[in-house]
């Protein structure tokens, strides 16, 4: 069979454009490649649940790319240079080496535990600054960027669609940084590409001096270096649509003003934590350790796909808790697995769904009614199951794993929760002491209070 064309048996990718705001067919540029670059994480600290979505909607997205086509490319690089680095490395008293290494494992690590599967190609920042600055160099020369004050500056006002992705204006950056103006700036829009170190900071030497490149030309020089000046589709969160993707979009088309920069556009929405916006000052600020902790990956997982990645999410307990109930009986129904059964392909009806925008919670409805043929008793549609769990990353346990791993205790983590309780009824908090002993409960972990302090046991 050719290798050039998309699996004809297979139904037609339509993904949502953040570009032209519609649904449309996706069309590879070239279908014996399809590329995808995402924006990865600035490693300065740990992953919370709202970097999780972007990064598991790439995961959907790209599993699915590969079930639908030959040959998928999937980049997504990694910010290890950067202003908030710089001062997270200078407050914990570390150097920046070990503070980027150190977050760079622990992201890779979270990723893992929900089945993120890694990146084809995972650039850092810090090994393509001559790259970036070949770009710098030809924005310089074609009129576009303009040295000032040993900062290089995009000049937006040389790029007529600037604000054509995002639907913006420079103004609305202006109103929105509530920052005063750089003196060197000649319009207020204008960018960073390129600026200035002094000793204690990181800097490269460049025809500018030297200095360090500002976000943006980051991933520009990155995807064109791993993809090409036209590529198939760039994500990230909605949260990176303006200015980030903007100015990226603006650097890369002035460049290359043959090429495409991305065809395609796809931006998840953001998540809620009961509500409201996840903030540190809110305390519903939320890493993927924190959750982690207390419940298995995949409820974690499952959870964030009930959610179409257009439709804002709100992240509760409750929520969690259904997910882990719904895997509960996803397993119960995959114990009617017949263990002579062939392996089976991906039903059709969840790739259909998945093919309309990544709809996983109709994806997740086929395979609650898969999950009720094989409780009947039905062998093939307990196997269907398991392959739509392989397709978009869930059900990677067996029954008796999933079944056990519920009852797994950690001794020394039940330890430090009672240690946690104990501190939260010292401080005459307990509705939190409460919630340790109903979180240990839950996990069939009875606690009994003495007057030598407190034991546990298992239900
Ligand atoms: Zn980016």
């Amino acid at each position: 069979m050719s290798d050039t064309q998309p699996r004809p048996h297979l139904p037609r990718l339509h993904l949502h454009d953040s570009r032209t705001r519609s649904t449309v067919p996706f069309v590879p540029l070239a279908p014996d490649n399809v590329r995808v670059y995402y924006c990865g994480p600035t490693v300065y600290d740990l992953a919370h649940i709202g970097n999780l979505r972007a990064m598991l909607t790439a995961d959907v997205l790209v599993r699915l790319l590969r079930h639908l086509y030959p040959n998928v490319t999937y980049v997504r690089n990694i910010t290890d240079v950067d202003d908030k680095i710089n001062a997270r490395a200078h407050a914990n008293g570390e150097s920046i080496a070990d503070l980027t290494a150190r977050t760079i494992r622990d992201f890779h690590e979270d990723l893992a535990a929900v089945s993120i599967l890694p990146p084809d190609v995972e650039p850092r920042a810090t090994h393509h600054i001559g790259e970036m600055q070949d770009m710098i160099r030809s924005l310089i020369e074609s009129g576009h960027a303009y040295e000032a004050e040993g900062h290089v500056l995009f000049a937006v006002n040389t790029y007529p669609s600037y604000g054509a992705l995002s639907g913006r204006t420079p103004d609305d950056l202006i109103a929105g940084a509530r920052v005063e103006v750089a003196p060197y700036k000649r319009d207020p829009g204008d960018f960073v590409l390129w600026k200035p170190s002094d000793d204690q900071t990181p800097g490269w030497d460049s025809p500018w001096g030297r200095g360090r490149p500002g976000w943006h030309i980051e991933c520009s020089a990155m995807s064109q270096r791993y993809l090409g000046e036209s590529f198939d589709i760039h994500g990230g969160g909605s949260d990176l649509l303006f200015p980030h993707h903007e100015n990226e979009r603006a650097q890369s088309m002035c460049c290359h003003p043959h090429g495409r920069f991305a065809n395609h556009w796809v931006h998840n929405a953001m998540l809620l934590v009961n509500g409201e916006k996840m903030s540190k000052s809110l305390g519903n600020f939320l890493t993927v350790r924190d959750v982690l902790r207390d419940t298995p990956a995949e409820a974690l997982r499952l959870l964030l796909l009930r959610a179409q990645y257009r439709s804002v999410l709100n992240f509760t307990q409750e929520g969690l808790d259904e997910a882990k109930q719904m895997l509960d009986r996803f397993y119960r129904a995959l114990e009617n697995l017949d263990p002579m059964q062939d392996s089976v392909p991906a039903p059709g009806s969840v790739v259909q769904v998945l093919c309309d925008d990544l709809n996983t919670p109709r994806a997740l409805a086929e395979m609650h009614a898969l999950a009720d043929a094989a409780m009947t008793g039905d062998s093939r549609a307990a196997a269907q199951l398991k392959a739509a769990g392989n397709l978009i990353g869930l059900l990677q346990d067996t029954p008796e794993a999933w079944f056990r791993g519920g009852a797994k205790v950690d001794p020394a983590h039940v330890e430090r929760l009672i240690e946690e309780r104990l501190a939260a009824r010292k401080a005459r908090d307990f509705a939190r002491a409460d919630e340790i002993r109903n979180a240990l409960a839950a996990q069939g972990i009875v606690l009994e209070d003495g007057p030598q302090g407190t034991t546990w046991r298992q239900a």
